[in-house]
């Protein structure tokens, strides 16, 4: 494998709301490609990506498929992400991996909360992309909108390169404004086939306005452009040069291609692959991932080529019939089978005993594989999510991934204790997968307690436990996990005097603490004029840890600060564990002393509903304490959008559909931590 290999690479993801579409296209995706040769569909549970049982039961996408396909000489990975928000931590493992995103958006319902989450996502890992305006097909469908939509809500540049030919049922192709045709797909042949033909009379004068903006703006955006184009003006520029402009437009992030069409109705498919041909980087095209040298710490970094040293990050971990399957991104250099590999962060020797090209729950064995490729490894017992993997003679360690913290917790008991083994052994299993999902035992109840980012997130997964592990639990009702702050400052002493094996130990410590904004974390500053450099570590530490658990009922503390103030060093007292002691005393002092408070999660949702439910959703949402902020009309249906506790909110997608008849539907989204009104005992359950 050389350069010329890579360029013919792309690493892509496919992102939105969820229901904008992305199963249902990617099976498109893969059907044209020739990958798969009968396309099934998302609501006869039957689509390729969506294959873990409980996916194709409920229709939606739980885990992030990896699947590789061919198109124009291009091999194109493919990672279909879940839209809902109990699994961001799935599209955030994919964008750390990939090059490139096609973003889809619902020609009826616009940029929905989750698809602007994503995009933000997308936006802070620096991925490309390019948009697909889907569901052209359905009555309300608004191209226009969704433009104006990602222009207002998402704060992008659009490149619109194609038109809609035909409104809502009679939408069947796309008006290209780079070739200046028309396409045409027959509803006959599963979109298999399509017309090329010239545009239209009655569409002519749009396009050719279109077109126009969009020379210019692709002008406006790139310079070797923009000298072409005054100096040969409109009519001299060759397609191609228009498409490796937009390429470097779209690889720069100035601006967002934007392409339409309806995957359910196979229109506007094959153009997307070709955009994604066209315009998405390959692996060669940016810059090296930026790591360290596990030793030093000073930055580093591989040349991302197969000749370069091997360096890999793991970003997914699957059970599948008790083998471990884990998930990599080659950066750089290659990996041949049963060749050794080493993990810096675990410091251990692994091996890849088989690599696997993925194909959703299938594999074909790889004898290697290179730089800029996504593959699944099995042999490998001590790497989880977010490590990285190198050669051992030229290590490198590149940044782990950012995982949300559990926002509810439930407790578990087992319906037989025989199951106890195979409890512990499943769930260890479930946590390497996930790590996102957290399992503690309750000190007081003994109980097995498991936290995740929402009931649906701990419902599939107690699910899976009973399905595929047959373990059979019984489960509490879903409790929201609070965090504490402060609400005014203080300060506190801890004093440690004690006789400890005989000898005389002393320490003093005076700590002050403040509250800091929402959002703004924790900051420990243990530096003190009395204190000498070799204790500061310890107490800095202490500290730090004296955080996690706040004093009302031990719950972390956020958005503090915590300062050393005074503090007493008697050389020939003093020892470690006396500062440490004393340190925590302090701390715990003035916590108790700065009017500490409950918070809980608030959550974004967004009701969408006919508007004869309207009324009674508004009072729901009332009896729940949410905060309407306001409705607006989208289509015939009305947008409701409220902020509400996330305690509020259990149960809710079923209340909502017998308030309305099944008829409408909600997503919500982490908002903030805010003050508990409320005694925590009053939760619903
Ligand atoms: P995802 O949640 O983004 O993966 O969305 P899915 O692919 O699961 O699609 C959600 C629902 O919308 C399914 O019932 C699809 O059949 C339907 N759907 C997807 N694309 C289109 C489209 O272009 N037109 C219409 N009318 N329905 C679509
Ligand atoms: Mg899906």
């Amino acid at each position: 494998m050389n350069r010329k290999d890579l360029e013919l690479i792309r690493n892509i993801g496919i992102i939105s709301h969820i229901d904008a579409g992305k199963t249902t296209v990617t099976e498109r995706i893969l059907f044209y490609t020739g990958a798969i040769h009968r396309m099934g569909e998302v609501h006869d549970g039957l689509a390729t990506t969506d294959w873990m049982p409980q996916e194709r039961e409920r229709g939606i996408t739980i885990t992030a498929a990896s699947i590789s396909t061919r198109w124009q000489d291009h091999t194109i990975n493919i990672i279909d992400t879940p839209g809902h928000v109990d699994f961001t931590i799935e599209v955030e493992r994919s964008l750390r991996v990939l090059d490139g995103t096609v973003a889809i958006f619902s020609a009826v319902d616009g940029v929905e909360p989750q698809s602007e989450v994503v995009w933000r996502q997308a936006e802070r890992h620096g991925v490309p992309r390019i948009a697909f305006v889907n569901k052209m097909d359905r009555i309300g469908a608004d191209f226009e909108n969704v433009l104006k939509e990602i222009r207002e809500k998402l704060g992008a540049k659009e490149l619109v390169l194609q038109l809609p030919w035909g409104e809502e049922e009679n939408f069947h192709g796309v008006i290209d404004l780079v070739e200046e045709r028309a396409l045409s797909w027959a509803a006959d042949s599963q979109g298999v086939h399509y017309e090329t033909v010239e545009i239209p009379e009655d569409l002519r004068s749009a396009a050719a306005s279109s077109r126009e903006v969009l020379l210019e703006a692709v002008a406006e955006a790139d310079e070797v452009f923009l000298e072409k184009y005054l100096a040969e003006g409109e009519g001299q520029i060759e397609p191609d040069e228009i498409r490796q402009a937009i390429r470097r437009i779209t690889i720069s992030g100035q601006a967002v291609p934007v392409l339409c069409g309806s995957g359910l109705r196979n229109v506007g498919i094959q153009p997307l692959l070709d955009a994604i041909v066209d315009a998405l980087p390959s692996p060669g095209d940016l810059p090296p991932v930026p790591g360290v040298t596990p030793e030093s710490g000073s930055p580093a970094s591989r040349d991302n080529t197969p000749n370069a040293p091997f360096s890999a990050l793991a970003f997914k971990i699957m059970t599948d019939g008790g083998r471990r399957l884990t998930y990599l991104r080659i950066y750089s250099g290659r990996l041949a089978v049963g060749e050794g590999v080493y993990n810096p962060g675990r410091e251990k020797e692994e091996r890849a005993a088989r690599i696997f090209q993925m194909f959703a729950n299938k594999r074909s064995r790889l004898d290697a594989a290179g730089a800029g490729s996504i593959v699944a490894v099995a042999g490998l017992k001590h790497t989880f999510t977010g490590d990285t993997l190198c050669d051992p003679k030229d290590p490198i360690r590149y940044g782990s991934l950012e995982f949300p913290e559990p926002v509810i917790y439930l407790a578990v008991e087992l319906r037989s204790a025989a199951d106890e083994k195979k409890l512990n052994e499943s769930l260890q299993k479930l946590r390497a997968e996930d790590p996102t999902f957290h399992v503690r035992e309750d000190a007081e109840t003994g109980q097995t307690v498991l936290s995740g980012m929402g009931e649906l997130h701990l419902d599939v997964i107690l699910r899976r436990l009973k399905e595929e592990f047959s373990v059979d639990l019984r489960a509490g009702t879903p409790r929201v996990v609070y965090r504490e702050t402060l609400t005014v400052p203080a300060v506190g002493e801890g004093v440690f005097d004690r006789e400890v094996g005989g000898k005389s130990l002393f320490a003093r410590v005076v700590v002050r603490l403040e509250p800091r904004e929402r959002g703004d974390g924790i900051e420990v500053d243990a530096a003190h004029p009395n204190l000498p450099a070799e204790i500061l570590p310890a107490v800095k530490r202490t500290l730090s840890q004296a955080a996690g658990s706040g004093p009302i009922g031990g719950y972390k503390l956020v958005d503090i600060a915590a300062r050393v103030v005074d503090a007493t060093y008697d050389e020939a007292r003093a020892s470690e564990t006396a500062f440490e002691a004393a340190a925590g005393m302090g701390f715990q002092s003035a916590a108790a002393a700065a009017s500490p408070v409950l918070l809980e999660p608030w959550m974004g949702v967004e009701v969408v509903t006919p508007e004869e439910f309207l009324g009674g959703i508004i009072n729901d949402m009332n009896t729940r304490k949410g905060r309407v902020e306001g409705v607006s009309p989208r289509g015939n249906a009305k947008v409701l959008q409220a902020r509400v506790p996330l305690a509020d909110m259990f149960g809710y997608s079923t209340d909502l559909r017998s308030a309305s008849e099944g008829r409408a539907t909600y997503s919500m989204e982490f908002s903030h931590y805010d003050v508990v009104e409320r005694s925590p005992a009053r939760e619903r359950g």
